[in-house]
């Protein structure tokens, strides 16, 4: 499980959070759907900036397609909320009361013959009190209506998935400049230390440091453990968290000392690789063509068996969400799209290694929210 910051999403002001509920209504209005139900999870600090904790105690966006939203929440953690009004009403609860029977009586107030799109992270014990209160309604997965809209990122979405990627570039750049020590470390020392220039860096959470040197760079999710990075090794380097509310995550590789010629080689391949992926990343490509884009340069090197996953992941308030860069996926890319670009080669108990950048599509072009150094950086050590 990747953790989550419960800091509100950024630009928290009133126009954005009206803005996003519009569009969610249009979008049910489309779908025939009268209410949607969001409780914990992502959704619903999309919608208000209120990021609930995932308690037993019942907190519940109620979004009818026409009238007022209405969170309800619990009494003791309404002073958390940052209360938006003409976003959304608050109806607090208190710890005799009902929070399942308000629900429901705030849906049955809104309209009677009912389509109720539900939140996918909703916990069953809620929903299962919920629906005898609600009897003749018909139910369908919140994410059709959400899912569309919370890819398409809007400019403060994207300004924050630009500092979460700075930062990120920044511990990069302290990895590529040797201040992270590695020879006679552990993978695990080096992933929190990694972790911890993430924080200080400005994120909130760390979602994940992969450290792999070596053999273990083959293994694309290894887990660092206590084997200790020696000389001669190529060590890979994959993390992200999460900072004001938006994910990062990139990946470089260093060489400790002299590289050898086929692992030179692969890397050239995979550099050009992760840029023609890249350069495929615009307005109206499918997204499995953002995947052939990079995999065509791996395969036409002979490297095809190597590279062994797809080529990316959508990125935002969530580490991993739509879209994926997957052969099978023809949704065409639209401007905001958030998603990684990650092709890698790994030659199984020999070595591996991988390129990630974060991409948002724009109008304009591909707009990458990495810069730093592409290259296989040469540690002397
Ligand atoms: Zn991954
Ligand atoms: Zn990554
Ligand atoms: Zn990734």
């Amino acid at each position: 499980m990747s953790g989550h910051s419960i800091v509100s999403a950024p630009g928290a002001d009133a126009a954005v959070f009206a803005d996003r509920i519009e569009r969610t209504r249009r979008a049910m209005r489309e779908q025939g759907i009268d209410v949607t139900l969001l409780s914990v999870g992502l959704d619903m600090p999309y919608l208000t900036g209120y990021h609930a904790m995932p308690l037993e105690r019942l907190t519940m966006l109620v979004l009818p397609v026409d009238g007022d939203a209405t969170l309800v929440v619990p009494r003791l953690e309404a002073p958390r909320v940052n209360h938006l009004p003409g976003v959304f009403d608050m109806a607090p609860w208190g710890e005799t009361e009902d929070p399942v029977a308000l629900t429901a009586s705030l849906v049955t107030a809104s309209s009677s013959a009912r389509t109720v799109a539900i939140g996918d992270t909703m916990w069953a014990r809620f929903l299962v009190d919920l629906m005898p209160l609600l009897p003749g309604s018909t139910y369908r997965r919140a994410v059709e209506v959400l899912g569309p809209i919370r890819m398409r990122k809007d400019a403060a979405e994207i300004a924050a998935l630009k500092a979460a990627g700075a930062a990120a570039d920044r511990v990069a750049a302290q990895l590529h400049g040797g201040e992270i020590d590695l020879v006679g470390r552990t993978e695990a020392q080096v992933s929190a230390d990694i972790s911890a220039r993430l924080l200080s860096e400005g994120h909130d959470v760390v979602n994940f440091a992969i450290v792999a040197a070596g053999e273990n760079a083959a293994s694309p999710h290894h887990h660092p453990g206590s084997r200790v990075i020696h000389r001669g090794e190529i060590v890979l380097c994959d993390f992200g968290g999460t900072m004001n509310g938006y994910c990062s995550d990139i990946t470089r590789c260093v060489h400790l000392g002299p590289v050898p010629g086929d692992i030179a080689e692969a890397y050239a391949v995979l550099k050009d690789a992760e840029a023609a992926g890249v350069r495929a990343a615009t307005v109206g490509t499918p997204c499995e063509g953002v995947d052939r884009a990079a995999r065509d340069v791996i395969d036409a090197a002979g490297f095809g068996e190597y590279f062994i996953h797809r080529t990316g992941h959508g990125i935002g308030m969530d580490a991993h969400e739509d879209p994926y860069m997957v052969s099978g996926n023809t949704l065409p890319l639209e401007a905001g799209h958030a998603f990684s670009v990650e092709p890698g080669i790994y030659v199984a108990g020999k070595w591996g290694m991988r390129l990630e950048d974060i991409v948002v599509a724009t109008i304009d072009g591909p707009d990458p929210m990495n810069h730093a150094n592409h290259d296989l950086v040469v540690l002397d050590v």
